[in-house]
């Protein structure tokens, strides 16, 4: 039984830019699914997936990431593993291509999290790529950068009404492992050294073979004080479909802490939830029975 679930961001995704976040996950949902295929974990499936959207601008992630207040792209990204309940993250980095491989080789290190300048010394220590600041910058996030600056009063929460494309997947393989992975640019115009929920383990992502996986996105300063992938995937131990955990997880988030977001969700059997309070929400899923599933609204699907 293998299944697989990607996001590319929740937010109020215009027309014009929904066929880029379909063709995106579609081709994050292949890659990914092409590891599962191969008999590869749910580790590496989800690895995969993430870096096609780091390596495509469309997404808050890798190339075409958000400016921070400095002009600068500061990444952060993290995967967990359901199996052995490894986890890996990194906040904070520069300079790193796909900051999800990264958190990849933090995983297999004797640490959860590391940031900064230290997170980059780690990552050119494993030989993990790396590139100029300016690799990973696009000329539409110069342009919203410098449209910011002018509106001093601007607001994380406003981002998920403007743009919010953080990324994501889950899987589930052969042998019954679950992993989540999440990667991000952050919010646009945060100060520099601002972090979210997207590489904390139980807020952007988290992975338990005994109950599910979840990887979120939306406002991180809102789904940090909800513990979002952990309340979802905890709901999921006695069987409760990731459906209603996923509606029931983001209905929380909206109520509790005026929250915005969306979340994907596999339990332990392969079946998949989501969920979001956002106008839209970029996602897609398959699994040994179900051939793949791309949607922008959940009103598609419902
Ligand atoms: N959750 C991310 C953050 O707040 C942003 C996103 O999901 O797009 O950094």
């Amino acid at each position: 039984m293998t299944a697989l679930i990607v996001h590319g961001g929740a937010w109020a995704i215009p027309d014009n830019e929904v066929t880029a976040h379909r063709t995106g996950c579609a081709a994050a949902l292949e890659a990914g699914w092409a590891v599962l295929e191969a008999g590869g974990s749910a580790l590496e499936a989800v690895e995969a997936a993430v870096r096609v959207l780091e390596n495509d601008p469309t997404f808050d992630a890798g190339v075409g990431s958000f400016l921070n207040a400095a002009g600068e792209v500061e990444l952060d990204a993290a995967m967990m593993d359901g199996s052995t309940m490894l986890a890996g993250a990194v906040a904070a980095v520069q300079h790193i291509r796909h900051p999800i491989t990264l958190a990849r080789r933090v995983l297999d290190s004797d640490y959860i999290l590391l940031v900064g300048a230290g997170a980059e010394r780690f990552a050119e220590e494993q030989g993990v790529e790396l590139c100029a600041s300016d690799d990973l910058v696009v000329e539409r996030e110069r342009q919203r950068w410098a449209a910011q600056r002018a509106k001093p009063d601007f607001r994380g929460r406003d981002a998920f009404h403007t743009a919010h494309d953080t990324v994501g997947a889950v899987a589930l393989d052969a042998h019954g492992n679950l992993a989540a992975a999440t990667s991000t640019g952050g919010i646009p115009n945060k100060l520099p050294g601002r972090v979210g929920d997207s590489p904390l383990i139980g807020s952007g992502l988290y992975a338990d073979n005994e109950t599910g996986g979840c990887s979120t996105t939306g406002w991180g300063e809102s789904i940090m004080k909800v513990v979002l992938a952990k309340t979802v995937t905890d709901r999921l131990r006695d069987g409760e479909h990731p459906l209603d955990a996923a509606k029931v997880g983001i209905e929380y988030l909206g109520r509790r802490v005026n929250g915005l977001g969306g979340c994907i969700v596999l339990d332990r059997a392969g079946r998949v939830g989501w969920a979001h309070n956002t106008p839209r929400m970029a996602f897609g899923y398959r699994t040994h029975d179900t051939p793949p599933v791309i949607a922008i609204d959940q009103a598609e699907l419902a």
